[in-house]
């Protein structure tokens, strides 16, 4: 018989069923077993009757994680039994045979018990089957397919950047260096050559892929391997276009979540965020007076944000805009890579911004330098060797428009949407500095 899904096996009351999938947990009654068995789609209860004497048999020895076919006749529950607001809580299957596909040793815990970070990221292969993780990779790639087909549909075109590279475009302080046949080379710490040159080709493009970053630090937002989600067009006006473009892709994403993933958020506790028509944008300048004024504390001279003002700003614009996002533009030049475009009505700061959500940054963007001369320039002026970059500049030396673009980081992203606390559980196989999958110690 052919398989059904568990989410379907409502629509076959007073029939038969073939349903294959893992024992969550087996309870035995008496002469009866109870089994609640898991699919990718959801969950069902199982009873096993004392008449089905070879089904019983089978029943009475698996255990948790043994993969069963099952062939059942789908019933409706006694009314006293129904569980409302639960998936085939209406619904429960009376089996009729139990094959065992596989068997699986003891489990450490039942699945889906609170257990502290360590041991869940200790785990992981074990610990991501449960609902709490499914349900945060549900809507991670829930937001991962938005950002792909907004994106086509304004469009741009994907592509895939290297990840092993000769030059890093954002200065070499956290890159990881490899050997590379007896030279040295490194693990990109953002696509961002690639997306510019690949402008000249496409005009608009996007990639989506790994990153990786050499950060010593343990923070509850930072990871040595991260993904990040980046974009790139042509022919703008200035980072106002990108910052446009942004707020369009972040209403996209929204309303695929209020689709797709309602469930996951109320499983979750998530709330969804506010997105105003008019997302608040104000120049760094600007936001450190409202800090001063708001919150009493003078970093107006400081060249970025610290994570503190980060969450004050994020407070504010909650508070004065009912937006959980804030875009900060026109950081000094000073501060940011040698393809930052600066604002000729404003010297010394750069078209270009950090937007913030819920306390944290999520994305930096803005216009870059399309100039090859003034290119060079700013290479020479931060104190780099033009001639490294040549390969890059090549781009540049044969005409390219005015573009820009964006990096969002989707476990960021990922984690702030659903309100964890640490951007580990957004991420399926975290790297930090002390594990790649097992403690690095160990
Ligand atoms: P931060 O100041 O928070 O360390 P950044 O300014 O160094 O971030 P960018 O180079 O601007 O980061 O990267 C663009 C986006 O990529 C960030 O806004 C963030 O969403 C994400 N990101 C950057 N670094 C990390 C990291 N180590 N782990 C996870 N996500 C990251
Ligand atoms: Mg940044």
């Amino acid at each position: 018989m052919a398989r059904t899904y568990i989410k379907d096996i409502s629509k076959s009351v007073g029939s038969e069923v073939t349903v294959k999938g893992w024992i969550d947990v087996r309870r035995d009654q008496g002469k009866m077993v109870f089994l609640d068995l898991r699919d990718v789609t959801g969950k069902v209860q199982a009873v096993v009757l004392p008449n089905h004497v070879e089904a019983l048999d089978v029943a009475q020895k698996v255990r948790p994680e043994w993969i069963v076919s099952v062939t059942a006749q789908v019933n409706k529950r006694p009314e006293r039994n129904i569980k409302e607001g639960v998936i085939n809580g209406d619904v429960e299957l009376e089996v009729l045979t139990i094959e065992v596909i596989a068997e699986a040793q003891d489990v450490p815990f039942e699945l889906g018990s609170e257990v502290n970070l360590d041991t869940h990221l200790d785990l992981l292969p074990y610990t991501l089957r449960g609902e709490k993780y499914k349900s945060i990779f549900k809507v991670q790639s829930t937001i991962l397919k938005a950002f792909r087909e907004f994106l086509i549909t304004e469009g741009f075109t994907e592509f895939q950047a290297p990840k092993l590279i000769g030059e890093d475009a954002e200065g070499g302080a956290n890159s990881f260096d490899l050997e590379y046949f007896g030279h040295t080379a490194h693990l990109a710490q953002s696509p961002q050559f690639y997306k510019q040159i690949m402008v000249g080709v496409f005009e608009r493009v996007f990639t989506t892929g790994n990153v990786y970053r050499a950060e010593k630090h343990a923070t509850s937002r930072h990871l040595n391997e991260y993904t990040s989600l980046d974009f790139e067009m042509g022919f703008i006006k200035d980072h106002t276009d990108i910052i446009e473009m942004e707020t369009s892709l972040l209403r996209y994403i929204i309303s695929a979540l209020k689709k797709e993933c309602t469930r996951e958020f109320e499983l979750l506790n998530a709330t969804f965020p506010e997105l105003p028509e008019n997302v608040p944008v104000m120049k760094l300048r600007e936001a450190q007076q409202i800090i001063k004024k708001e919150f009493g504390e003078d970093c107006s001279q400081e060249p970025d944000l610290e994570p503190q003002h980060e969450r004050w700003l994020c407070e504010y614009a909650k508070k004065n805009f009912n937006s959980d996002f804030i875009f900060i533009t026109h950081f000094p030049i000073s501060k940011r890579p040698m393809y930052t475009y600066e604002d000729e009505n404003d010297i010394g700061y750069a078209k270009g911004f950090d937007l913030l959500f819920r306390g944290v940054e999520i994305t930096t963007g803005g216009q870059r330098i399309h100039n090859y001369e003034k290119l060079v320039k700013s290479m020479e002026n931060k104190g780099l060797n033009s001639n490294q970059f040549r390969y890059y500049l090549q781009a540049f030396k044969y005409g390219m428009p005015p573009h820009g673009g964006l990096g969002l980081g989707l476990e960021r992203i990922t984690s702030k949407f659903l309100g964890l606390e640490n951007i580990k559980e957004a991420t399926m196989f975290p790297r930090d500095i002390n594990r790649i999958d097992n403690l690095l110690s160990q």
